[in-house]
């Protein structure tokens, strides 16, 4: 073989369903020396990254933690710690991310019940009241913000549900931290999890999770072994508490990289933060109606961190998505499942929310159109 040249990958402008653009002082830190995961100066950054994870999690919650890969990664570590084979689990379906927690459930050996619900619309209490039926469930997960639809889920309602249902309460958050509120301990969350690469706009490869004392204390007293080794809390717990065990190697400078986006969301502020998210989405929407677009999700259910538009009759996908990555610099996302070939899915997370990416994507999509 010929030794391929280094790789020189061009700048874009990320403005699908993630990753997201990255600052360069999240670059700036993932490129700073590698420590070894034992070093007590990489012992300040865990500390300080669990810290300041509370933090934007608005939680006090003991166990917080970023675990080794990505959003799916996070998914699957609340799931496989807090189910136990035959546990009853309720599982909100309206996008990809539900249908795939189910599916995670279903393999940690779950008897799930799926709570169908339409895509593109957020589920109400009721919704679940009705399937649920009364019986006692052991967990029900619910999507926050379901990336694949541009859906955002009210979570207190779902939480007295699962009041009524004696269940804890797990809650995907990967596109809302950083974008939209979440408030893990005002809402009574038990357990939830995240991602790098959507509104903390660090590169994928980390998933923030937090767990309640409630749902700490179901992992303590499990009667069956967390089927993974790699993601089982009680193992990893030895490395990020007190003991500092060795488990599997921390991605060093993927913490120096979140520990800089950490950073960066807690100077600006969450609410200027989310507000910034807000005025912009609303700036996009405008925008795209105006192009004579149609934004799908009614007003009060809409994401701000991902808008869903919809294709017009008679315009190729592939042939305007293409148009803007050569012309412009930019991605956008198409649609998933039912929404394939019909929606595309426009990003504006953490660093790449801002008025001049909307502007830009709005005089690309003109431009395509015409
Ligand atoms: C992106 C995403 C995930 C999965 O994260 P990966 O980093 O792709 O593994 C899960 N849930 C939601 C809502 C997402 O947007």
């Amino acid at each position: 073989m010929t030794i391929p040249d280094p790789i020189a990958p061009s700048r874009r402008v990320l403005m699908g369903p993630g990753p997201s653009d990255v600052d360069d002082a999240v670059l700036s830190a993932m490129a700073r020396p590698t420590l070894g995961h034992l070093d007590p100066d990489f012992l300040v950054i865990m500390d300080e990254v669990r810290a300041m994870l509370r933090s934007v999690f608005r939680t006090e919650n003991e166990l917080t933690l970023p675990m080794s890969g990505t959003g799916s990664a996070g998914m699957e570590t609340c799931v496989v710690n807090l189910v136990e084979p035959g546990n009853r689990v309720l599982v909100g379906v309206n996008g990809v991310f539900g249908t795939r927690m189910a599916e995670v459930a279903r393999r940690a050996g779950a008897e799930v019940t799926e709570v169908q619900g339409e895509w593109g619309r957020a589920f109400t209490a009721e919704d679940f009241r009705k399937v649920a039926g009364g019986e006692k469930y052991d967990l029900v997960c619910v999507v926050h913000a379901e990336t694949s639809t541009g859906v955002l889920q009210d979570i207190p309602p779902i939480r007295e549900v699962a009041d009524e249902l004696g269940a804890l309460l797990l809650v995907d958050c990967v596109t809302s931290l950083a974008g939209h509120a979440v408030e893990i301990d005002a809402w009574g969350v038990d357990a939830a999890y995240s991602g790098t690469q959507k509104c903390l706009s660090c590169p994928p490869g980390l998933s923030p999770v937090t767990f309640s004392a409630r749902a700490a204390d179901r992992i303590r007293n499990r009667t069956h072994k967390v089927q993974s080794w790699y993601l089982d809390l009680s193992l990893i717990q030895g490395y990020w508490g007190e003991e500092r065990s060795y488990h599997h190697t921390a991605p060093i400078n993927m913490l120096y990289g979140i520990h800089e986006a950490l950073r960066l969301a807690l100077v600006e502020g969450l609410d200027a933060r989310f507000e910034r998210h807000a005025r912009n989405a609303k700036l996009l929407r405008d925008g795209l109606t105006e192009l004579g677009l149609t934004v799908r999700v009614p007003e009060s259910e809409r994401l701000n961190p991902l808008t869903t538009v919809a294709i017009p009759e008679g315009v190729d996908d592939g042939k305007v998505r293409r148009f803007l990555l050569d012309e412009y610099g930019l991605e956008i996302g198409g649609g998933l499942g039912p929404m394939k070939g019909n929606t595309w899915r426009i990003g504006l997370m953490g660093a790449g929310s801002t008025r001049r990416n909307v502007a830009l994507c709005l005089d690309g999509l003109r431009a395509a159109l015409a």
